[in-house]
């Protein structure tokens, strides 16, 4: 009876755990209803897959992007899937000043918010560094700066709900990609701003969580056109993209990894191996 007992209550208290750990990261859908949120680069791609998702999932979305009547027809889906709420902000992020007034229209039409997705990547090209630093200002400005600007004006409304900030980025913000050099350098200014952020919050007990997406390759149009043709693996698909980040999102995680097997998996070579993860990463291209 007693090495019953003795092997009984640790193995009990194992699977009170486990059950703890697990109940506590199972994401529900309910968790999104009634949020109010932004996703910014909606009018396509995977920013548009998130739209939906968390159109079905009942939220009240603030779509902006470019191209209005991508938009207008990214808003009527949604309203036919059930959002809450959908509306957009059409306009470039190029201009600092767009991407406060984007989160000043969820202060005006939605009251507050919940969760900003920071989602939207400009232009760039697929090649090896053609010396255009005017180029890299203008790729900073759109995929970094305008991230920090929203992020800025949006952190007042996001301590009042205790909210979320997402960061769409890459695993070439990870480990240095070849031909996407300008693009790289945005995504690993990204990890440095937000991570850091993310560290100041929590000295500061700010109850904002950073959830940073690290993304392999994924079927959009832009991607498929820019690099299947030289790229070994097969793009995984978007819509299934887009619910994980919203998953780990609500489940306020650190960082996401979709595909785990292809992002994850190679990064834990980086601080023991990064030879051999530069040399896996330049075996991808034909
Ligand atoms: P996408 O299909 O090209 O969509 C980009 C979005 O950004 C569009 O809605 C576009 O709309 C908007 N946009 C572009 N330039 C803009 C500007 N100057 N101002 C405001 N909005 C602008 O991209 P995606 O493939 O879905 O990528 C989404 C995110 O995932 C990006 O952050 C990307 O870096 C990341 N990611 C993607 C992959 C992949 O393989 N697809 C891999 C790793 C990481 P308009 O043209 O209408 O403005």
């Amino acid at each position: 009876m007693g090495r019953l007992q003795k092997i009984l209550i640790p193995f009990l208290g194992l699977v009170l755990a486990f059950w703890f750990y697990s109940a506590r990261d199972t994401f529900k859908p309910e968790m999104l209803r009634g949020k109010r949120v932004i996703v910014t680069g909606a009018s396509t791609g995977i920013g548009e897959q998130m739209a939906y998702h968390l159109a079905r999932m009942g939220s009240h979305v603030l779509l902006t992007a470019r191209t209005e009547a991508k938009l207008q027809h990214v808003v009527q889906r949604c309203l036919e899937l059930g959002a809450a709420s959908a509306r957009f902000v059409s306009g470039t992020m190029e201009d600092t000043a767009f991407a406060q007034h984007v989160v000043r229209e969820a202060q005006t039409s939605l009251g507050g918010l919940d969760m900003l997705i920071l989602n939207h990547v400009g232009a760039s090209y697929f090649g090896f560094f053609d010396g255009d630093v005017e180029h890299v200002r203008k790729l900073l400005e759109i995929n970094f700066l305008s991230y920090v600007a929203m992020a800025t004006s949006a952190l007042p409304m996001l301590k009042e709900s205790e909210g979320s900030i997402v960061v769409v980025s890459s695993m070439a913000g990870k480990v240095g990609f070849p031909f996407t050099v300008p693009y790289s350098a945005t995504k690993f200014a990204l990890d440095g701003f937000f991570s850091s952020l993310r560290q100041e919050f929590a000295i500061q007990s700010i109850n904002v969580s950073i959830t940073l997406c690290i993304l392999g390759f994924i079927d959009t149009e832009r991607a498929v056109r820019a690099a299947a043709e030289v790229l070994r693996e097969r793009p995984a698909p978007r819509d299934e993209c887009a619910l994980e980040i919203l998953k780990g999102a609500a489940l306020r995680r650190r960082e996401l990894y979709y595909r785990y097997s292809s992002t994850r998996l190679p990064l834990l070579l980086r601080d023991c191996a990064a030879e051999l993860l530069d040399y896996l990463v330049r075996s991808r291209y034909r």
